[in-house]
């Protein structure tokens, strides 16, 4: 009976090491079509009106002329699971009310995912991307935005392009959008124009 109990909690032993190592194995073979995260920080003016934790995300496909961010370009960072973005919000989450999602454009579709996710812990969302897009359009939308795009609430589209500026800049070729309902979007860029109250800082 005492070498049955031996031979039964080895068996046991050896079924948790396997089952551990797949999972191993199976994590790393997800995460290795993964955005990664460079960096994150709470923000006020990327989202009016909104408190937003803003993911800064590498691997940018867009090399921008004149980009704010190079580094950006690179694949770097910490991967960006479910569990990590789950204990981000699980963090921050009495201090904000949005999650902005900064780049990501190799990858929309974990994008929407992750944002789905975001949406599921109460908060709103955004999506900050350098592709040329619009919402309004029925064509050159990002693969998987007609099934995606439901989990976002606000989104910036456009390159930077210097002789045009920013966001804030009149001149501008990005433009900021809000959802106004399923499948329905409005330009919200006049939110970052220089009378908006909202906006007390230059960005
Ligand atoms: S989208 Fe943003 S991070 Fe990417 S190249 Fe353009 S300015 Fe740089």
């Amino acid at each position: 009976m005492g070498h049955l109990f031996v031979y039964v909690r080895f068996f046991l032993y050896l079924c948790t090491r396997i089952a551990g190592l797949l999972f191993r194995m199976l994590t790393r073979l997800h995460v290795s079509c993964m955005l990664k995260i460079a960096s994150y920080d709470i923000v006020f003016q990327e989202v009016p009106g909104e408190t937003t934790l803003a993911l800064n995300i590498s691997g940018c496909p867009n090399r921008c002329p004149g980009c704010h961010s190079p580094h950006l370009w690179t694949d770097m960072g910490e991967p960006l699971t479910s569990m990590l973005l789950a204990d981000l919000v699980r963090r921050y989450r009495t201090g904000i009310t949005c999650v902005c999602f900064m780049g990501g454009d190799g990858e929309p579709q974990t994008v929407f995912r992750l944002a789905e996710q975001v949406h599921e812990a109460g908060l709103r969302t955004a999506w900050y991307s350098g592709r040329a897009f619009s919402p309004l359009a029925e064509e050159g939308l990002p693969s998987g935005w007609s099934e995606g795009s439901g989990a976002l609430d606000f989104v910036k589209t456009g390159p930077y392009v210097e002789a045009c500026g920013g966001l804030r800049s009149p001149s501008t070729n990005q433009r900021f959008y809000r959802r106004r309902g399923e499948g329905a979007w409005e330009d919200a860029t006049f939110l970052f124009s220089r009378s908006n109250p909202d906006l007390l800082v230059s960005v």
